[in-house]
């Protein structure tokens, strides 16, 4: 078996169908390139959908899987492991100022689970209020603090109440005596790539703080250097009580991480993961955190996704509605549906992911070249300046 019609035949014979799937066989990949595996090249714009932030296959993270898997693999949280204690250190010295703790898990939709519980046992509410367009996960407590994929799986957890992203009058209206905390995305990535107004976040925290409400923030998609700094909430100048992270936490390895406050109430034997923290995720871990800071990927973030914007909006075509950004996560809204052009975009080498119907999300590794980013820049212009699609 070697051509992409044969391992998409197997897979579609056993897999469960959850995904809409493009007809690619993806086999290899090193930085921000991908290869099928018919050997087929590709720019990819997608990084494992946020995951792989410091590149595919990063040689730091090979060096400390191996040496790691040498060493422990499995370590139970009821004992205490080395690998592990340093990552808590480091999680707390790049985190946003006052969040020194952290819960390990597997996942974001885990870390999620995992804050809203915290939230939970700590104010003794049980209350949450979320934003429109917002998503957390697709667990039963994520999904029911997400606006969107629930219909189907009603009923969901009560309690949780939506309000329009952006509008602080609306989320005034909602707080009440019964919510333990607000969660939040800073710059919504599945809901369309909208990142929050400045004054409305920071209003959110002065509000939270007033009401004694929690602020959750949901940094899954946008952490790890993402929008041009380690952490969005540093963009924004927040320090939110809990913070969930995972996705490009570990270089590509499953793993995600509640940070939280000293205030935030221990869970001691009310909460716990069997693989959350093992060591060997937490050695990936360690070696992706140091890669982001060796090679200044916040920064390289920021100045590439500037860069793109201002070309890009330069010469936008007709079709495109609005361009918005933070770092490398860019969200173009065309005035159509955007799936044809993700196709055309795919035949010419180029990897990019929708954002509801109608968006178009680059989220490349951050340590895409300049040439790379010119180049899906261009595609993207000629893509969308043809009529025809
Ligand atoms: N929160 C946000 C903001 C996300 O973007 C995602 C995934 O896309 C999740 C939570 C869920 O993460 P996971 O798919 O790892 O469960």
């Amino acid at each position: 078996m070697s051509t992409n019609a044969d391992w998409i035949a197997r897979e579609q014979t056993h897999a469960f169908e959850v995904y809409p799937k493009r007809d690619l066989v993806i086999s290899t990949g090193k930085g921000a390139r991908l290869w099928d595996i018919e050997g087929r090249e590709y720019i990819d714009c997608a990084a494992g959908i946020g995951v792989a932030n410091i590149g595919h296959c990063h040689p730091a993270v090979i060096d400390a899987i191996h040496q790691q898997s040498q060493e422990l693999i499995t370590c139970a949280g009821v004992f205490y492991n080395d690998v592990r204690a340093n990552l808590f250190s480091e999680l707390a010295r790049i985190a946003p100022s006052g969040l020194n703790r952290s819960f390990l898990c597997n996942s974001g939709t885990e870390a999620v689970e995992a804050a809203l519980k915290f939230a939970r046992i700590t104010t003794g509410k049980n209350g949450f209020v979320s934003a429109m367009r917002g998503f957390h996960g697709r667990s039963m407590g994520a999904l029911s603090a997400t606006f969107k994929y629930r219909q189907e799986f009603e009923p969901l957890i009560p309690g949780h109440d939506f309000v329009p992203f952006n509008n602080l009058e609306k989320l005034t209206e909602k707080v009440d005596a019964n919510t333990a905390a607000v969660l939040l995305e800073l710059v919504q990535g599945e809901g369309g790539v909208r990142p929050a107004d400045r004054e409305y976040v920071s209003a959110v925290q002065d509000l939270c703080r007033r009401e004694k409400v929690l602020l959750i923030v949901d940094e899954i998609q946008t952490g790890f250097g993402r929008t041009g700094k380690m952490f969005a909430c540093q963009t924004y100048d927040i320090q939110p009580d809990l913070m969930t992270v995972a996705k490009a936490m570990a270089g590509g390895l499953p793993m995600g991480a509640v940070l939280c406050s000293d205030d935030i109430a221990s869970a001691a034997g009310k909460h716990g993961s069997t693989f959350g923290g093992n060591p060997l995720v937490c050695a990936a871990a360690l070696a992706t955190i140091r890669s982001i800071e060796a090679e200044n990927l916040p920064q390289r973030a920021q100045n590439l996704g500037e860069r793109f914007r201002q070309r890009f909006s330069s010469k936008a075509p007709e079709i495109v509605r609005e361009i918005r950004q933070l770092g490398l996560m860019i969200g173009i809204e065309l005035k159509t549906k955007s799936r044809p052009y993700l196709l055309k975009l795919l035949e010419r080498g180029v990897i990019a992911l929708p954002a509801g119907p109608t968006v178009i999300r680059l989220l490349p590794p951050l340590v895409i070249s300049e040439d790379d980013m010119d180049t899906v820049c261009d595609e993207l212009l000629d893509v969308l300046s043809r009529a025809e699609l």
